[in-house]
């Protein structure tokens, strides 16, 4: 039998990537243990709101749970909309939060921005931290329907193709998201059957 591992998060567009990470544990969502709170996420850095997550549901389930906190940082805007991303136009509306940012960086000559995650993992009652970073910039038109959130307007180093247009398999590869789950799966591998 697979070993069960808690997802401490709500967001679908999420939870679908990470789950195609996971295939050796059986990934319960926040709906699966019946956790109906919202949980806050107060801080100022990304480690502290993932660890404010993985906690609140730890406690409520007791079972071993990791929580993922990433976003958006643009160069321009130093690292805004960071850790604020979800909520970045005052209420957590994808397509107007990207409407912002686009508009943010309309009249500025860099448009570089970085994806960031860092993921907390409470196993065995231990706290361990994972992160993960993909840089690229950020185009004024959206372009493709895939991914969520920032995708249509993320173009990565390296592509010339949005989050939003290019395969999952290959934003499976490159994001940041993708490198934190990395790390966890690497510390996890022995566990894994
Ligand atoms: P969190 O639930 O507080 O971690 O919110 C993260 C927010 O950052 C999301 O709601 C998105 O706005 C943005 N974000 C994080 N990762 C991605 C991604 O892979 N694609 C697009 N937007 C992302």
């Amino acid at each position: 039998m697979k070993p069960e591992l808690v997802i401490a998060s709500n967001n679908k567009g999420k939870i679908f990537e990470i789950h195609n990470m996971l295939e050796g544990m059986k990934l319960l969502s926040l709906h699966d243990i019946g956790f109906t709170q919202d949980i806050p996420e107060p801080f100022h850095t990304f480690s502290e709101n993932a660890y404010a997550k993985a906690t609140a549901v730890h406690r409520f389930c007791g079972k071993n749970v990791f929580a993922d906190d990433s976003g958006i940082c643009a160069t321009a805007l130093n690292g805004l909309p960071g850790v604020d991303s979800a909520h970045f136009c005052g209420s957590r509306d994808d397509e107007r939060n990207l409407t912002k940012l686009v508009n943010a960086l309309r009249n500025q000559n860099d448009k570089s921005a970085w994806y960031y995650a860092v993921i907390c993992l409470i196993w065995e009652g231990e706290t361990h931290y994972f992160e993960g970073r993909c840089d690229g910039h950020i185009i004024a038109e959206k372009r493709g329907h895939g991914g969520f959130g920032y995708d249509p307007v993320f173009v990565p180093e390296g592509y010339n193709h949005t989050f939003g247009e290019l395969p999952l398999s290959i934003k499976n590869l490159i994001s940041h998201r993708a490198k934190a789950v990395a790390g966890m799966v690497e510390f996890l591998k022995d566990k894994i059957g």
